[in-house]
């Protein structure tokens, strides 16, 4: 690994090039079928639009394919997180850094979003309401959030042409492993009609470390992958990817850090909140 890693994670995923002709509705559901998307299942999906594309309809295509492969008993999830800047209203503040596909999802007709003022997902489905019910502020990914439900409910996570560096439910496989770090964010609130910021703890680093679990679930044949659109995707079990992730921390609580040497401030950072 080299220093300049952590700065990479975030830019090389969407940047990846996409060529090849354009992908039906059809094509997508059945691309999601083939790497083991359930009928009737939970599904949380990250993904870059710009990996997966072109789709016959835009990401608006992808989204009623990922509904289509998931039936009508299915329950679909993504990550609508905001900056914390300015007060949340799950009607209208537009999510940062979660693509457009999420961005377009949570403004569907029927679909819900959770309140949480900086971590929101937003579901559409059966369970749609019991995943977005109210949680604590802090953690906002532990076993009391969106992601801890679709783990509770025994959900699929899918990642569509992002890594694991995007994957919310290893912060809930830090939250349940009881990892000794965390970093808080000042976040805007409203509560009872008075504004004000509070300090939000949450496990934050990099989230480049989080690419071992690659590595982890490869060894032990736990993960899907395959083409979906002209993004390369990966599937696994919510409590698989939670119950190896825990095994490594319990090895090493700090396994998903940078080394001390890398010069990786957002690491540095978590690294020194260690008591
Ligand atoms: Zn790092």
């Amino acid at each position: 690994m080299n220093p300049d890693l952590c700065e990479r994670a975030f830019a090389e995923a969407p940047e990846r090039a996409t060529l090849g002709g354009m992908s039906t509705e059809a094509e997508i559901v059945e691309q999601l079928r083939a790497l083991g998307v359930r009928p009737g299942g939970v599904l949380l999906v990250h993904t870059s639009f710009r990996a997966v594309r072109p789709v016959d309809g835009g990401p608006l295509g992808l989204i009623r394919a990922l509904r289509t492969a998931l039936g009508p008993g299915g329950t679909l999830v993504m990550p609508t997180m905001t900056d914390g800047e300015s007060v949340f209203d799950p009607r209208s503040t537009p999510s940062v850094g979660m693509g457009i596909t999420a961005e377009i999802f949570w403004r569907q007709p029927g679909v819900l979003r959770s309140t949480h003022p900086g971590g929101s997902f937003a579901a559409a489905g059966p369970h749609a309401e019991e995943i977005c019910r109210p949680q604590p502020l802090s953690p906002p990914h532990g076993p009391d959030s969106p992601v801890g439900r679709v783990h509770a409910l025994g959900g699929q996570v899918l990642l569509l042409g992002v890594t694991h560096s995007e994957n919310t439910t290893l912060h809930l496989a830090e939250a349940i492993a009881g990892v000794p770090y965390s970093v808080s964010y000042p976040t805007v609130v409203e509560e009872g009609g008075v504004v004000r910021t509070v300090m939000i703890a949450e496990t934050d680093h990099c989230c480049v470390g989080f690419r071992k679990v690659d590595d982890w679930l490869r060894a032990k044949g736990l993960q899907r992958e395959g083409k979906v659109g002209n993004a390369h995707a990966r599937l696994c079990e919510a409590r698989v990817l939670v119950t190896v992730a825990v095994e490594h921390l319990a090895t090493d609580p700090l396994v998903f850090l940078c080394p001390a040497d890398h010069g990786c401030a957002e690491c540095d950072l978590a690294r020194a909140s260690v008591p």
